[in-house]
């Protein structure tokens, strides 16, 4: 176990699960205090109690302004600050498989989740930090965001857009000392790759399936899905200052999909 976070505070939206809980452990395993922010007050609440003082669960649904705001307030009252934000929380949404299939009736919702939460949270962030010493920002994008393919078009879109903002709040943002950067995970074990959201039924979960399905048979230069821990290592080096030089640069944790062939993603 290292020290790399110690004395900082961090938010974690959508730690209550998957890439977000892993990294939630691993930040407060480095030292850090944790405020994770999600949904699903079971899985929150339990995960809190298991790390004791150096962490806190708050209910916060990150495509509400307001509540991103009082999560900042409330993180800065309770841990006495806020060096790194990681804005994780996203949903793949009920798409089907052929774009003319969508009906699009959860497009906002998509958008909402994926890109205005990402916004909210960098200006909530942004704003303390700014006055403040600096900071991190690390937005979770993913490989959707780089590389076209049949599927999750919303869901593609919102990561594309947020690279795109990442980059430019990067810029904006340095004269205050923050850093803003993206990850860009492949294919990673979580409940989110199980593609069964709400409202989807069998058959649209297995056609989203199998629009993807070479990269989810492994096909990818390194020969195995990523775990959650595989980017929260990636968030980790993101959020220490080992990586102080870097910022603005979308950085994938793929196994090396995108790398290689443009076919199988
Ligand atoms: P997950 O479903 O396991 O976890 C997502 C968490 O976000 C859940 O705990 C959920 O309750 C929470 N959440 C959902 N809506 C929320 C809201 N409105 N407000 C607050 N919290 C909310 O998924 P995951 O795979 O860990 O995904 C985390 C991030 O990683 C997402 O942004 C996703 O797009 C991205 N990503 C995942 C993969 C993958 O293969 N799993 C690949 C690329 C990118």
């Amino acid at each position: 176990m290292g020290q790399d976070l110690a004395g900082k505070v961090a938010i974690v939206t959508g730690g209550a699960g998957g890439i977000g809980r892993a990294t939630v452990e691993l930040f407060v395993r480095e030292g850090a205090k944790v405020v994770i922010a999600d949904i699903n007050d079971e899985q929150g609440e339990s995960l809190a109690s298991e790390l004791g003082e150096s962490a806190y669960y708050r209910r916060v649904d990150v495509s509400k302004a307001d509540q991103m705001q009082a999560l900042v307030d409330f993180t800065v009252e309770h841990f006495g600050g806020l060096h790194i934000m990681f804005n994780n929380a996203g949903i793949s949404g009920a798409q089907h498989a052929r774009f003319l299939d969508d009906d699009l009736s959860d497009f906002n919702k998509v958008v909402g989740i994926n890109l205005f939460g990402v916004m909210a949270g960098s200006s909530s962030a942004g704003k303390y930090m700014s006055k403040n010493g600096g900071g991190v920002i690390i937005n979770n994008a993913s490989i959707a965001g780089l590389l076209p393919g049949q599927a999750l078009m919303t869901y593609r879109a919102t990561k594309a857009a947020m690279i795109m903002f990442s980059k430019s709040l990067a810029i904006d943002l340095a004269e205050y000392g923050i850093r803003v950067n993206c990850l860009a995970p492949g294919h990673i074990r979580t409940s989110l790759t199980a593609f069964s959201m709400p409202g989807m039924t069998e058959e649209q979960i297995e056609r989203v399936k199998q629009a993807i399905s070479p990269a989810f048979d492994s096909n990818q230069p390194l020969k195995r899905h990523g775990k959650p821990d595989d980017v929260a290592q990636t968030v980790l080096f993101l959020a220490s200052d080992r990586a102080a030089q870097i910022t603005g640069v979308v950085l994938p944790v793929d196994g090396g999909i995108t790398a290689g062939d443009p076919v199988n993603h």
